[in-house]
């Protein structure tokens, strides 16, 4: 059975159409730029990286260039063999627990669900509504980003705000990534060939770390919105939420202010004055820029603290991993970490660790705890989960 798996972003929309239940992967791509002058697309198939330039006023642009791709190259003879289309929704509150089949009433709801991912949601509901357009016989799933984190316990997350800020407004804890750290769960506790408590680090230019016991979310460290948690590349992580009203106060910053500087200002760019890119902040370390020696110091505490929260938490914990840009290919990353994790036992295989973007071990063989290298796929998860609802 063909199914595609779609991620839309506000100006992209990423690609991956697989034979399921084989999960082998027909074509993939992604259109860049979406609204924007100079926008492309690129599409791999056998192996083969293509790149266009073309218009794309809108998604429904591309989609349209999608879908006469797929016919072109054989891929079908009739959209009509497209069985399933999977779109990946950032948020979806605690209004769904897992993917379902898209209706009215749970577009409805998404679109509801705008003003907690105002970038996100409304991007994909206009993915959803273009390739119902194009591809009007097949059915539509929608993944949610937050559905495997809820099963965190109330005192898990909820904010210690007024208790009406939660039952009126639905200011708590949600997540995100769950789609990646349910990919690593399932993963690992496949190899083990049993649940392990894990804590999974999804370190990319996003960052989220989750402590998962019996394959289900125990806590996670993003909050009511992606910006908690760790350092990130342009975001700040936790911090005292009363620099907010200092701000507002004394230096005049506006909502949307705030906004763009806790979220695009901040983190690895906030702190080096400019470089968010976990390898430029290696580059400058070998420069001996003092910025990005700082930037990465706290940036590995801000893991390490989590790590050691969720290991008291689960009662100790099996198996670390590491995921997402930074996790599967900073070999410096996972270096530091590992060394702040030596008072738990964990020793450091420094051969292993000097690879990138492949599934291995990475601790020591005498390591009290395993740690993992787990190249994550959003993607197959999505379409797996559609298949499993459409079949
Ligand atoms: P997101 O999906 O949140 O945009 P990614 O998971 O793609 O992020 O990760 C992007 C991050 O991964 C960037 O900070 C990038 O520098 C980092 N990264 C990618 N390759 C390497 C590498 N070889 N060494 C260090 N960091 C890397």
């Amino acid at each position: 059975m063909k199914i595609l798996a779609v991620n839309c972003g506000s100006s992209s929309l990423k690609f991956q159409m697989y034979e399921m239940p084989e999960e082998n992967v027909l074509i993939s791509g992604v259109f860049e730029r979406i609204g924007i002058e100079n926008s492309f697309y690129t599409i791999k198939i056998n192996g083969e990286k293509i790149k266009k330039d073309v218009i794309l006023n809108n998604h429904e642009d591309a989609v349209r260039i999608l879908v006469d791709e797929l016919l072109e190259r054989k891929i079908v003879d009739s959209l009509d063999e497209i069985k399933g289309i999977g779109h990946r929704v950032v948020q979806g509150a605690d209004k769904f627990d897992k993917s379902v089949l898209v209706d009215d009433s749970v577009l409805k709801t998404i679109d509801e669900l705008s003003s907690l991912a105002p970038l996100h949601n409304p991007a994909a509901l206009i993915g959803i509504n273009a390739f119902k357009e194009f591809v009007p016989n097949a059915s539509h799933v929608v993944v949610f980003d937050t559905a495997f984190h809820q099963t965190m316990a109330k005192e898990t997350y909820l904010y210690a705000l007024p208790y009406e800020l939660y039952e009126k407004y639905g200011i708590r804890k949600y997540g995100a990534h769950g789609t990646s750290h349910k990919y690593v769960t399932e993963f690992m506790n496949n190899y083990y060939k049993e649940n392990k408590k894990l804590i999974v680090c999804h370190i990319g230019s996003g960052a989220s770390i989750t402590a998962v016991k019996d394959g289900k979310v125990v806590d996670t460290s993003m909050g009511f919105t992606p910006n908690a948690g760790v350092i990130m590349g342009t975001r700040t992580g936790d911090i005292d939420a009363s620099i907010i009203p200092y701000l507002i106060k004394n230096l005049d910053y506006s909502a949307d202010d705030i906004d763009k500087l806790i979220n695009k200002e901040s983190g690895f760019k906030g702190i080096t004055g400019g470089i968010s890119d976990s390898r430029d902040i290696e580059d400058g370390i070998k420069a001996g820029n003092e910025k990005c020696e700082i930037a990465q110091k706290m940036f590995v505490r801000s893991i390490v603290n989590y790590i050691a929260k969720y290991y008291v938490l689960l009662n100790g914990v099996d198996a670390i991993c590491f995921t997402a840009g930074i996790g599967e290919n900073s070999i410096l990353t996972r270096q530091n970490i590992m060394d702040s994790l030596s008072c738990l036992g964990v020793t450091i295989d420094n051969d292993a660790n000097s690879n990138r973007g492949k599934f291995i071990k990475v601790s020591g063989d005498d390591s009290k705890i395993d740690c993992f290298v787990v190249p994550t796929d959003e993607e197959v998860m999505i379409a797996r989960d559609t298949f499993e609802i459409v079949k």
